[in-house]
């Protein structure tokens, strides 16, 4: 029987190319590359992960699903699970900060040249991680944004290429501010509903802290009503 995905890794993986040689760095139990094979979308992938526990999970997992010849568990620190004999086309990051997906990103840079598509999936920071991206010589060409279990997961998948983005792009996603998608907007209401509140507690003469919240607030207001 195929193995089932939350709603977060199934958006994930309807943006992994049918065919892709993949890559999913921090695989944990290895349910997305198990999935995807599963499901003949890909062939091959690797799941990497950095903990002994999680990769022995994932070994279990794949063992006893019988795709030991198909996905390739490896113990190893991001982009260090791959070579580039194993031609990589995509990778998956999901389910870890922004902040740390631009690191695993930024130590194996070397490596990413071959490598077609990135999918990202941060918990938070993400205008950090676009922030990286626009850095690095990568366009942002889709995004997603999912809810489950009261949380909000932001998609997004990059390819080589260039972009620039404002300060709007990098909070709210080139293209996810573009379509406020009703999840898009439950988010920053969510967020504007939660500032607002920490704003109003904020004394009247810790000036510079009202103001970081201020724009904050600003910028949200503007998200949610321009169209
Ligand atoms: N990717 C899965 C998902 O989205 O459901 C699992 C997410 S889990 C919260 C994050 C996993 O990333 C953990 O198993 C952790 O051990 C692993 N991890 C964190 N940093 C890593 C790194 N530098 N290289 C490989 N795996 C890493």
């Amino acid at each position: 029987m195929e193995l089932q995905l939350s709603h977060r890794l199934q958006t994930v993986a309807k943006l992994v190319p049918a065919g892709a040689r993949l890559l999913d760095v921090g695989s944990d139990h290895a349910y997305l590359p198990i999935n995807l094979v599963q499901s003949g979308q890909i062939d091959y992938a690797i799941a990497g992960e950095v903990v002994k526990g999680p990769f022995e999970s994932a070994q279990t997992n794949v063992a006893s699903n019988q795709l030991s010849d198909k996905i390739d568990v490896r113990l190893a620190n991001g982009l260090a699970a791959f070579e580039p004999d194993d031609a990589i086309s995509c990778i998956t990051i999901c389910g870890m900060g922004g902040r740390l997906i631009a690191e695993i990103l930024d130590n194996g840079q070397s490596k990413l040249d071959s490598v077609e598509r990135l999918i990202l999936q941060a918990n938070n920071r993400e205008d950090d991680l676009r922030a990286w991206l626009a850095h690095h010589n990568y366009r942002i060409i889709a995004e997603d944004m999912v809810t489950e279990n009261e949380k909000f997961y932001e998609i997004i998948v990059a390819e080589h290429g260039e972009m620039t983005l404002s300060a709007q792009d990098l909070r709210f996603g080139p293209m996810l501010n573009q379509t406020k998608s009703p999840v898009f907007l439950a988010k920053w209401k969510n967020e504007l509903q939660k500032l607002s509140h920490a704003y109003s507690v904020i004394p009247e003469n810790k000036v510079a802290e009202r103001k970081v919240v201020e724009d904050k607030i600003v910028a949200i207001k503007e998200a949610l009503h321009a169209s």
